[in-house]
C-alpha cells in the first residue's frame, strides 16, 4: 500500500489535531515535516515516535523525488508543515503533482487552517472569499496588489507578519478607504485577540503597542461608501430598545465601535431623557 496523507496539525493550540491525524501520524512509515523540531513536540505531546524527514521550500524537488520513491517502494508517508494545512501558503503542492502524475493515492486528513479559523469567527460574508496568501512584504509590491483589490465584492482574506502589521493598515486605509477589517491574532493560543472595525480605528487600538504572533488579515467587502454608519442618535435609540441597560452603558458600547470619545456619545443619548 502507498499513500501520501496530507494531514492538517494544529496552528496553535496542540489540542487541536483530530482523531484521524493522529492515527494517521502513528501508522504511516514516514513523517515529512516543514520543522522536524517543530513537529516532534507535536509527536512527543501524542507519544508518537516515527521517522520525520524534512520537507520544505528549499529542498521540495529534490526531496520530493526521494519521498515518490519511497511511496513506490511501498510506504506511506504523511505530509505536515509547521502550523495548519500543509500546502495553504506552506510547500506541499509539487509534490502532489508528483504523487499524481506516479498514479500515486493522494489523501487528505483535514483539521486547523488559520484563513479558516478567522473566516468562522470574522463575522464577514463567507459565501465567496478571496484568499491572497502571504500580501508581499516590499511596499510598491503590496500597494500595486491592494490597488488591484479595489472593487472586489467578496471577503478578502490574506497573512501578514506583526512587523508589518501597521504599515499594512495604513496602506489598506490610504488605498482601500477606511474600511470595516478584521486582525485575527495568534488564533487558538493563549494571546488570542480579534480587533474589528474601521481600519483607521483598528489602527488607533494597536498602535503605540508592540504587537508580538501570528497575523490573519480580513477585509470586508462592503465599499466605504455601503459601510456609512446610521445616525448617531438612531444607533443609540435601537440599542437602547433592544438592550436593558443605562445610557452609559449604552454610550460606552457605541464609543467602542465608533472609535469616538464616549462623552460625545452621552450628550447625544441624552437627548432622549
Ligand atoms: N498552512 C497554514 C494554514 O493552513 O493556516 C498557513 C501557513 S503560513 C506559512 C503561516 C501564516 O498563517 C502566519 O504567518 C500567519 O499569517 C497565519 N497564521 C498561522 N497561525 C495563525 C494563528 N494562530 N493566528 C492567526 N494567523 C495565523
Amino acid at each position: 500500500m502507498k499513500t501520501l496523507y496530507i494531514v492538517a496539525t494544529p496552528i496553535g493550540n496542540l489540542e487541536d489535531i483530530t482523531l484521524r491525524a493522529l492515527r494517521v501520524l502513528k501508522e504511516v512509515d514516514i513523517i515529512a515535516a516543514e520543522d522536524t523540531r517543530h513537529t516532534r513536540k507535536l509527536l512527543q505531546r501524542y507519544g508518537i515516535s516515527k521517522q520525520l524527514t524534512s520537507y520544505f521550500e528549499h529542498n521540495e524537488l529534490k526531496k520530493g523525488e526521494w519521498l515518490i520513491s519511497q511511496l513506490k517502494l511501498g510506504k506511506d508517508i504523511a505530509v505536515v508543515s509547521d502550523a495548519g494545512t500543509p500546502g495553504i501558503s506552506d510547500p506541499g503542492y509539487r509534490l502532489i503533482n508528483m504523487a499524481v502524475e506516479n498514479y500515486i493515492q493522494v489523501v487528505s486528513i483535514p483539521g486547523p487552517s488559520a484563513i479558516i479559523s478567522a473566516l468562522s469567527i470574522a463575522g464577514l460574508p463567507t459565501d465567496s472569499f478571496c484568499f491572497e496568501g502571504f500580501i508581499p512584504s516590499k511596499a510598491g509590491e503590496r500597494q500595486k496588489l491592494l490597488a488591484s483589490l479595489k472593487g472586489v465584492k467578496k471577503t478578502i482574506v490574506f497573512y501578514e507578519s506583526s512587523r508589518r502589521l501597521l504599515t499594512t493598515l495604513a496602506d489598506i486605509n490610504n488605498i482601500l478607504g477606511d474600511i470595516d477589517v478584521v486582525v485575527a491574532r495568534e488564533l487558538t493560543k493563549l494571546h488570542e485577540e480579534i480587533v474589528r472595525g474601521r481600519v483607521s480605528k483598528v489602527l488607533t487600538d494597536l498602535s503605540g503597542r508592540d504587537i508580538k504572533g501570528e497575523i490573519t488579515i480580513l477585509i470586508s467587502p462592503k465599499s466605504v461608501e455601503a459601510t456609512e454608519e446610521i445616525p448617531l442618535l438612531d444607533e443609540i435609540i435601537k440599542l437602547h430598545k433592544g438592550l436593558d441597560l443605562p445610557l452609559k452603558e449604552i454610550a460606552k458600547i457605541i464609543a467602542e465601535k465608533r472609535g469616538v470619545p464616549k462623552r460625545e456619545v452621552y450628550k447625544e443619548a441624552l437627548k432622549l431623557k
